[in-house]
């Protein structure tokens, strides 16, 4: 990919790039509907990444050409109107974003090029919108943490291009740690990196089919894990016990408990999933993860035939420790935990049963946890 970036930029530019930017995408281990009920989650950082090649402009203006639009953009940072309309707005949110925290930005021009799919939910757009704050901090010349980063991220992605996320996407992007997944407190946004053992690889499941119906349930889901908190009186269910909802469990309405329950034990069961990790415990951790595709499936009612068929191909696969759905849900991705000495074997038969069940062809992606967001003075 360094190489690739390095050649496109020298196709559209003159000269060479001053900076290389490498912005990774992630995947989700554990810790689904978590995030907007103040709990936990455990992402990774992925070995699929965004690149951007760039070099300093004495006008104050950005000049961006992406290799996988095959489309050259650009803007005044003295005037950034949000259109709504192109892949740029990611950028002009960011550099506007940017400007209003008081940052003194400079111009650049410079190159996209990605190998990670956009719009699989692995959440290109925070990897684009990650790279693009290090690229403004390499060319003027100021540094800015990890959480700022990330903040800025969410906000381009609220307020700007108009979606409703939490801070797990950018949080991971930035803040990713080789070999690790990153245990991240959604409530004080604090994160403690989780060692992946090494004889362990993470793969990404696309199942060939994507979310529809997702918005009006996602919105769904979220009353009913508020109902659930107002009837208890706390803030957000991060605050329930479990021994406090089961006595209680039969004064609710049925399907706003499932809800509740799933939420609380998906709490614990990522909790306990870093435990059996640090613990080289890969056949428990594995187990959580059916535990949590269990849940998702039966008690959140966000699941979908081809993310069942997935998770349950890559069970029936040899080399796999376990394997979920991951995301929204009602399509997309699944992700399992994988022998890494078994990866090839894996492969062949996930490929092969979930064909055979679905009549679709799955992507798989297989990938280590690596670094977050780097800025590399070429
Ligand atoms: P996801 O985050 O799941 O991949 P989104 O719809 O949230 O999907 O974000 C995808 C959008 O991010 C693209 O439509 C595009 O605007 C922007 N984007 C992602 N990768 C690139 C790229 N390589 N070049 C330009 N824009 C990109
Ligand atoms: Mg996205």
């Amino acid at each position: 990919m360094k190489n690739s970036v390095l050649e496109l930029y020298t196709r559209i530019f003159p000269g060479s790039p001053r900076f290389l930017v490498r912005s990774p995408g992630r995947v989700n281990l554990i810790g689904e509907h978590t995030d907007y009920n103040d709990g936990f989650v455990l992402p990774l950082a992925i070995n699929y990444a965004v690149w951007i090649a760039l070099s300093p402009l004495d006008e104050n203006r950005v000049e961006l050409y992406s290799g996988d639009f095959d489309q050259q953009l650009g803007f005044d940072l003295g005037e950034i109107r949000n259109r709504k309309e192109t892949w740029l707005e990611y950028i002009k949110g960011v550099a506007a974003h940017l400007i209003n925290k008081g940052f003194n930005l400079k111009g650049f021009q410079g190159v996209i090029q990605s190998n990670l799919p956009i719009g699989a939910g692995l959440s290109s757009s925070a990897a684009i919108e990650m790279a693009a704050v290090k690229a403004f901090s390499g060319v003027s010349g100021f540094s800015i943490g990890v959480k700022e980063m990330a903040l800025v991220g969410q906000k381009v992605e609220n307020d700007w291009i108009g979606v409703n996320c939490g801070i797990m996407d950018q949080l991971i992007s930035a803040g990713g740690v080789r070999d690790h997944a990153v245990f991240i407190d959604c409530r004080s946004l604090d994160y403690r990196p989780i060692r992946i053992p090494g004889n362990a690889l993470i793969a990404i499941l696309d199942t060939a089919t994507r979310r529809e119906l997702a918005h009006s349930a996602y919105n769904e889901r979220r009353r009913q894990c508020e109902q659930a908190a107002r009837f208890f009186n706390i803030a957000s269910l991060r605050d329930l016990s479990l021994e406090l909802f089961l006595e209680n469990r039969s004064k609710l309405d049925i399907t706003v408990g499932n809800r509740a329950l799933h939420v609380i034990s998906e709490n614990q069961r990522t909790r306990l999933t870093t435990e059996k990790l640090e613990e080289n415990d890969l056949k428990a951790a594995g187990k959580l993860l059916v535990e949590s595709h269990r849940s998702l499936r039966d008690l959140y009612e966000v699941s979908s035939p081809a993310l069942n068929q997935i998770s349950e191909a890559a069970l029936a696969s040899r080399g796999c420790y376990g394997a979920r759905m991951t995301g929204g849900g009602f399509g997309g991705c699944a992700v399992a935990l994988v022998d890494a000495n078994k990866a090839e074997n894996f492969q062949e038969d996930l490929y092969r049963l979930y064909r055979n069940v679905s009549g679709l062809e799955p992507k798989i992606y297989l990938s280590s946890a690596v670094d977050g967001t780097e800025l590399i003075t070429v």
